[in-house]
């Protein structure tokens, strides 16, 4: 054990341990070993983080420097992770099982994240309303204060940086805290904030647990400004809750069942390929996964034969190994939570196609079919690589099978016809559509989820909607002269 590397909280800018000493291991979802050793918080230690994220907001130069010299520092920062690129995306691929390729494509979104919002916050227009009156209104967007962001396994440094990106950008002060089952690649990021040269306190990563513990404990201090939670949609309405006592607003970026819709004049080729990504990639443990999948009975057949095909073809093996494809689910508790839904198959009134365990933690590329529309698997997000297809006849039905779930996070539609592209994007209740393609993301774009799967957006103005106080200031311009007056 004495060779597992420390990863400690980062407070104030230095890293340490536990007020108590206590740590956890990470556990290699392939090798299903330990290889780290991580700080395991607690209440005192969340009440550090945030005491150093606040002294660092009301004292400290980061919210009074200007939008110029921040832009430097973030950017700044952006190359220090890019140059650590091997060393963040190792973390992430150990913590939970994802493939190296797909972890560099994170570090290089990570680092465009710091990019991007830096940009954004230094070129950004505010409104300048003139009035009828004599008078202008002028809007100023003040740092909200101190933002607690709680983060998800599933692509832990971009989505970490998605909300601290945002957040520091606007001049707040930020606490982190990353997922229990991936917490490695926080402390690097914020070892590499110290090195980029940002103030001490301005990010703090601390560790831990949710309930009755870190978690809970951010979300209930007063001193905090902004909540920012991506997870499971139980655990944000808990959270919820606990903003709810000291009226801290909060964005939450939840669960999916997503749609995955391929018309009948769709270009087959092109919609199996993104159908695969969507329901496979990082073994399916994407909020934004297609697992709802309906094809048009013309093409159904023809679809099912390809997809099944390029299933099975996939590339399992270890995550670290470039040429890997297909890795581990993230933990034991995963694994056993998705096996559960893959051994019901047949109880539940379906037939799989294709799929079912692996060994380790592995679960293959699963396809379901027959399945009974008010089924577990077709109602409930399973959060593996498992996708429940059915067929389809007129674009009515299939929109109301769509919007029939409590969620609403994404759609992914593929069609020729102009015409059924705009007019079903616009019947579906979810917070993003994908026509002929997936995962593309243009950051100034609302990002987030309707229903079960979220409260706010992110992203671009949406972000500074949320990290900021929007101010109002009316001036008075063509008042008289003073010495004309009375
Ligand atoms: P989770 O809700 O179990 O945990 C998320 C984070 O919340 C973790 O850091 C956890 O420690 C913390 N937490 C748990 N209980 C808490 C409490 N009581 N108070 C404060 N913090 C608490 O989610 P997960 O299993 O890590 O992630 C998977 C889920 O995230 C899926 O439902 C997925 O769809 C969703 N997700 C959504 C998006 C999106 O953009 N909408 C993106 C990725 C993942």
């Amino acid at each position: 054990m004495t060779d597992l590397e420390h990863f400690g909280h980062v407070i104030g800018g230095k890293e340490v341990d536990s007020h108590d000493g206590a740590t956890f291991q990470s556990i290699n979802p392939y090798t299903r070993e330990p290889w780290a050793q991580v700080a395991l918080g607690g209440v005192a230690d969340a009440e550090a983080a945030v005491a150093a994220a606040r002294k660092a907001f009301d004292e400290g130069p980061w919210p009074r420097m200007g939008y110029a010299e921040r832009q430097r520092l973030l950017h700044r920062l952006a190359d220090t992770m890019e140059a650590h690129a091997d060393e963040l995306a190792s973390a992430d691929s150990r913590d939970m099982g994802k493939p190296w390729n797909q972890c560099h494509h994170d570090v290089a979104r990570a680092a465009l994240n710091f990019r991007f919002f830096a940009d954004h916050a230094k070129m950004a227009m505010a409104d300048t309303l003139p009035m009828d009156t004599g008078h202008h209104a002028y809007t100023r967007y003040e740092p909200a204060g101190v933002v607690v962001a709680i983060a998800p396994w599933n692509f832990p440094l971009m989505l970490e940086t998605w909300k601290v990106a945002p957040a520091l950008a606007w001049g707040n002060t930020v606490v982190l805290k990353p997922a229990e089952d991936t917490p490695t690649s926080a402390t690097i990021l914020a070892r590499l904030a110290v090195e980029a040269g940002l103030p001490e306190g301005v990010l703090n990563v601390v560790h831990g647990y949710g309930p009755q513990s870190v978690g809970e404990a951010l979300t209930r201090d007063p001193r905090v400004d902004r909540i920012t939670f991506t997870g499971e949609t139980g655990t944000g309405r808990i959270i919820s809750r606990a903003a709810a006592e000291n009226l801290t607003p909060v964005s939450l970026e939840m669960g999916g069942k997503n749609c995955n819709i391929v018309f009948a004049d769709a270009d087959l080729e092109n919609a199996v390929d993104w159908s695969i990504q969507s329901i496979f990639r990082n073994a399916g443990q994407i909020c934004l996964s297609g697992s709802r999948l309906f094809v048009q009975r013309p093409v159904f057949d023809t679809f099912l034969e390809r997809f099944v095909g390029k299933a099975e073809a996939m590339r399992f093996g270890d995550p670290l190994d470039p040429a890997t494809e297909f890795g581990p689910l993230a933990s034991e508790e995963h694994f056993r939570k998705v096996k559960g839904y893959v051994d019901t198959v047949e109880e539940a009134g379906g037939r799989m196609v294709t799929g079912g365990v692996g060994d380790g933690w592995f679960v293959k590329p699963t396809v379901l079919v027959d399945m009974p529309l008010d089924s577990p698997h077709v109602c409930e997000e399973i959060f593996g690589p498992v996708v429940v297809v059915h067929p389809f006849d007129t674009e009515d039905e299939v929109v109301a099978l769509a919007n029939e779930s409590e969620y609403g996070l994404d759609a992914q539609l593929f069609t020729e016809d102009l015409h059924t592209a705009h007019r079903v994007a616009a019947r579906l209740e979810v917070g993003t559509v994908w026509v002929n393609c997936f995962f593309v993301r243009d950051l100034r774009a609302p990002f987030g989820g309707v229903g079960a799967s979220g409260v706010g957006r992110e992203g671009g103005n949406f972000s500074r909607e949320f990290f900021t106080e929007p101010k109002a200031v009316i001036m008075q311009i063509n008042g008289e002269p003073r010495d004309r007056q009375a």
